[in-house]
């Protein structure tokens, strides 16, 4: 296998979810052609194949992949994560539990951690999600209580300066009610791109929510806030979508998590969601986390935790889902990959495969406010190639057997094998044949 990242000019010979086969020509981070299998393979490309590949002199062999029998997808990006925490549930052990248990325990492992700490885990968390194809993550970082409240953001800022060139990660000061003004301030002016927070922990919801809010508009930065995450209580939404109408068309505004919402009924759910629908607020959805941390109180008939999603979705209203928590307190599992989060999409949130994938990949980019990426002329060349027939077999299955491009370069590459006995019917002998 040849060192990466490498750089690819054609892909050869995949299939997309619609069941075409294509070759598909890259130009630098840019996808130039997209055209039938073996439209290049002929030596018969197009005039603007050709003008892109005078333009990216490359020796052919390694710039091309072949991808006979592989899916191509847009690669995944995860639109809410937490790389700061990831990792941490085994050094933690913590108590199985709901989210006030898993804040208690994840506060006690903080107030221990080091800067260097946090980027080993944090390195390790992006990485893993690399290798499964997401090219593009939003993770919230803690801004701590105590002595040195800003190296988790720290942390994050170097893992995020060190994979640049590999993958796109943004970052959002996750802010508690107790944390001061001052010191989200600092987060922001140290590199972290967004304020979040999640004010439905707080005595006072409301003044929480305007506190972020205000703050961003001061640094003219946008926010991504954890919404509403619980079955009963605080429901911040709605004033959020009011509260955020105005904003400039480009400064990004997200809700996550949003369980609350999915448990209202119909009445109160269309009214809330004129109002986001009014505003522009995308709605980030995190079913693993969320269906392993609502519900304990309900020894039988366990509600899902799950957002609106398919009210959501029919309205229209930007929609996304990432993994949130990976093996730490949060969510003792997860493999990192999306679609994981597609499968739950579908099985807990019964969306169908395409809505799932679009979640966790275009639909997610769009929340994120990144650029286009996939299989269409001047998108961005990003991109999960995975051994599959079509989109069922690659969720149901989730071949490792992956190719990951991002910006045009070969990201990372995993290769499986297998070995399963043949069957020998003969030493079994039918029920029928023994009669
Ligand atoms: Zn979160």
């Amino acid at each position: 296998m040849n060192a990466l990242p490498r750089r690819i000019t054609l892909l050869q010979n995949a299939t997309l979810p619609d069941g075409s086969t294509c070759d598909v020509l890259l130009d630098g981070d840019t996808v130039a052609a997209v055209s039938p299998a073996h439209s290049f393979a002929t030596g018969e490309a197009h005039a603007e194949a050709h003008t892109a590949a005078r333009a990216t002199p490359h020796a052919a062999d390694d710039a091309t992949l072949d991808l006979t029998g592989f899916l191509l997808l847009t690669a995944p990006a995860d639109p809410h994560s937490h790389l700061d925490k990831a990792l941490s549930w085994d050094a933690i052990d913590p108590p199985m539990g709901d989210l006030v248990s898993a804040i208690l325990a994840w506060r006690a492992y903080a107030a221990t951690m080091t800067t260097e700490s946090i980027v080993e885990r944090a390195r390790a968390a992006a990485l893993l999600m690399l290798r499964q194809g997401t090219t593009a993550v939003r993770s919230h970082v803690d801004i701590l209580l105590g002595d040195d409240p800003l190296r988790g953001a720290r942390a994050l800022v170097q893992v995020r300066d060190e994979l640049r060139g590999l993958m796109d990660i943004e970052l959002v000061a996750l802010a508690g009610s107790d944390v001061p003004d001052a010191d989200i301030e600092a987060a922001i002016d140290l590199g972290i791109d967004l304020v979040g927070g999640s004010p439905h922990l707080a005595l006072d919801p409301g003044h929480d929510l305007r506190r972020l809010l205000r703050l961003a508009e001061r640094k003219g930065v946008g926010v991504d806030i954890h919404t509403d995450e619980n079955l009963t209580g605080a429901l911040t939404l709605a004033e959020f979508a009011r509260e955020v109408r105005d904003w400039p068309a480009d400064r990004n505004r997200s809700a996550g998590h949003c369980v609350r919402l999915g448990t209202l009924a119909l009445d109160d759910l269309s009214d809330v969601l004129d109002e986001v629908e009014a505003s522009n607020v995308g709605i980030i959805s995190n079913p693993i986390t969320n269906l392993y941390l609502q519900g304990w109180e309900h020894p039988v008939s366990m509600p899902r935790g799950l957002t609106a999603a398919r009210a959501v979705l029919d309205r229209g209203i930007r929609f996304a889902a990432g993994a949130d928590n990976v093996r730490d307190p949060f969510n003792p599992v997860g493999r990192s990959d999306a679609l994981e989060t597609a499968s739950l999409l579908v099985i807990a949130g019964h969306l169908t495969l395409d809505e799932a994938y679009t979640a966790v990949a275009d639909g997610a980019r769009d929340v994120m406010a990144l650029p286009k990426a996939g299989a269409t002329v001047g998108a961005r060349a990003e991109f999960l190639a995975i051994r599959a027939t079509n989109l069922s077999d690659a969720v149901a299955n989730a071949s490792a057997d992956r190719y990951v491009i991002h910006a045009g370069n070969l990201v990372a590459q995993s290769t499986v094998s297998y070995s399963v006995a043949e069957p020998t019917p003969a030493r079994h002998p039918s029920l029928l044949e023994t009669r």
